[in-house]
């Protein structure tokens, strides 16, 4: 009979104990937790302080119970794990409620003791009013700080997933939110230009989105609450809500109610450092496919592990609710002698901000930069359903792939509709290995209210395959702003569109349908850049421009995708 111990009780751990009960009845399972829940949704935490996930025990998915009824699992809730020694195979535990401390041997071992937030030792970071967010205590206390202070201001640090998703929550309460982001840009997933749809989109919210911000210090601010009795109004206690005086790293002071810290995560790799488990070098825990730390009897999965990256192989740390679920379930498998692999992370991701989605899978075009690995891009602004039927939206998607041979390294998405559909699409096609040319053959559903003929999967592989197979050249906003003397910028659109959304600097317009009558008015010894509003009639242009014997590239993307690139925020 195999006794298996597992430190931390939910994605990667709950997964992996479950899993590891349906393939043994035999086996003893013990989970082992510091907190108070095991198996929570700690994805839904955000949804609840917004209100939108109106009931607490919606997050509960299981209770120790219930693991025990179902699974006959022995689950211990206040428990930490503070010391594993491999040589004895036993781990030291303590009761969180009591302090006392006992001994628990095993075969095997899993570590999914997960990530904790980054708490940067910034002055007064320590203040009642500043908070993390990761697990349903957080969650309670964030709550019960909204309901006693009624703060009509707050302040989320980081623009991540959980820094996003708490700005819409605490807008959706009617406060008014000031977002802090270090970098030039939220969600770093995605690149810069794709964040502008973010950025357009809070600043719209009202979000005082504050770029190439930190927090610098914390100064609680002293309270003189009104007298209920002297004002007779107990309204006025609140109004002076701002409890906090936040010094920013711009020298800029701002006041404030309630503070969020979302700025990262870092892997509790604390106790399997103290016992010599190898570390890797993002600082998570290194594993091998089958998720074994450098102890045979030791596995660990989850946010704390470092795990090969899909399309280099390169260690990285992917915290993600996804990969730690299948990465517990293979190594229960191996835990119990069975032989199953993790194939790398994608890091597949999305984020619903207001009414807008953004998703991503595999390389950012950021990453490619500093690898220096060799890549092209490409925009399509794609309707995400047929768009005569009512409720279409642009689909926003960058493609990054393999000059050479095609490979899809990357893909992100932005839009009010169809965004999920396409990444997973997408992330499908780069899991299976295909290259942007099966992307044209993706057959995919269609009816007027879920899709078009040509969907934005088809489209955007038709797109970069026209680049491959030389049918088509195309260039980058970055290149239109260098204005090279040996270059001209021609632009397609029809009038009113230039002033309905704007023009490009230096360029000559000729209407796509007035085109061919006019190519004498064009210089064959410069190259032509050739632009439209999507990319769509840019191309159509460049492909008569080409076969009049011009030099020509078409825009990817267009002005929509230009303005993208060039605004600031
Ligand atoms: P966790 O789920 O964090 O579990 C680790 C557990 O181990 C904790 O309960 C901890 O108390 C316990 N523990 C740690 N040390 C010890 C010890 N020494 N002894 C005993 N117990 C210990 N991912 C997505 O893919 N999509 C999302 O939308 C998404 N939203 C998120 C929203 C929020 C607010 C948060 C916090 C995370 C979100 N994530 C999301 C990330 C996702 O939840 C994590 O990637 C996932 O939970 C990681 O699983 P894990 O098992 O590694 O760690």
């Amino acid at each position: 009979m195999t006794k298996i111990v597992i430190i931390g009780g939910v994605a990667g751990g709950a997964s992996a104990a479950a899993r590891a009960r349906r393939l043994s009845e035999t086996a003893e399972i013990i989970v082992l937790e510091r907190g108070e829940f095991v198996s929570f949704a700690n994805c839904g935490l955000p949804y609840h302080i917004s209100g939108e996930i109106e009931a607490r025990d919606a997050l509960l998915l299981q209770t120790p119970e219930s693991f025990r009824h179902r699974f006959n699992v022995d689950v211990r809730v206040f428990n930490e794990v503070i010391a594993i020694d491999k040589h004895r195979k036993e781990v030291t535990v303590r009761r969180v409620l009591t302090g006392e401390i006992y001994l628990e041997s095993y075969d095997k071992l899993l570590l999914s003791p997960g990530a904790s937030p980054v708490k940067p030792p910034i002055p007064g970071i320590n203040s009642h009013y500043v908070f993390s967010l990761r697990n349903i205590p957080d969650m309670d206390q964030i709550l019960s700080s909204l309901l006693l202070n009624q703060p009509q201001h707050a302040t989320v640090v980081g623009g991540g997933f959980i820094g996003l998703e708490m700005v819409e929550a605490l807008h959706h309460l009617g406060i008014k939110v000031t977002l802090l982001e270090l970098s030039d840009q939220v969600m770093a997933p995605v690149d810069r230009e794709m964040a502008n749809m973010l950025h357009q989109k809070l600043v719209e919210k009202g979000v005082d989105l504050r770029l190439n911000t930190g927090l610098a210090a914390v100064t609680e601010l002293e309270i003189q609450p009104a007298e209920p009795e002297a004002t007779g109004e107990y309204d006025k206690q609140i109004e002076h809500t701002n409890t906090l005086e936040l010094m920013l790293s711009t020298g800029e002071m701002l006041k404030t109610g309630l503070v969020v810290l979302a700025i990262g995560v870092k892997p509790e790799t604390m106790l399997a450092n103290q016992a010599g488990i190898e570390l890797g070098a993002r600082g998570g825990i290194k594993v091998d496919a089958r998720m074994c730390t450098s102890d045979p009897d030791i596995f660990a999965v989850g946010d704390v592990v470092e795990t090969e990256d899909f399309v280099t192989a390169l260690p990285s740390l992917v915290p993600l609710a996804g990969p730690a679920n299948r990465q517990g379930r293979i190594a229960a498998d191996n835990m119990l002698g069975r032989r199953e692999i993790y194939r790398r992370t994608q890091g597949t991701s999305i984020c619903k901000l207001f009414d807008m989605a953004i998703g991503s899978t595999g390389l950012n075009e950021k990453t490619l930069k500093r690898l220096k690995l060799p890549y092209e891009k490409i925009y399509v602004h794609t309707a995400s359903h047929a768009s005569y039927y009512p409720g279409a939206h642009p689909v926003t998607l960058k493609l990054l792939f393999n000059p050479t041979d095609g490979e899809i390294l990357g893909a992100q998405a932005a839009g009010l509709d169809g965004v999920d559909k396409r990444i997973d699409v997408l992330a499908v096609a780069q899991r299976a290995r295909m290259s942007v040319y099966t992307l044209q053959d993706l057959e995919l559903t269609y009816a007027p209210p879920f899709g078009s003929a040509r969907d934005v999967v088809n489209q955007a592989g038709m797109v970069a395959s026209n680049i491959l197979k030389g049918d088509e050249a195309v260039c980058h906003s970055e290149e239109l702003l260098l204005g090279a003397s040996d270059q001209i910028v021609l632009d397609v659109r029809n009038p009113p569109e230039l002033e309905a959304s704007g023009t490009f600097p230096n360029a000559i317009n000729i209407p796509l349908d007035q085109l061919r009558q006019r190519l004498h008015e064009l210089p064959k010894d410069k190259e032509i850049l050739v632009a439209c509003q999507v990319g769509l009639r840019g191309h159509v242009a460049c492909r008569m421009l080409i076969q009049h014997g011009f030099k020509a590239r078409n825009l990817t993307g267009g002005f929509k995708t230009y303005q993208m690139v060039t605004t600031k925020f």
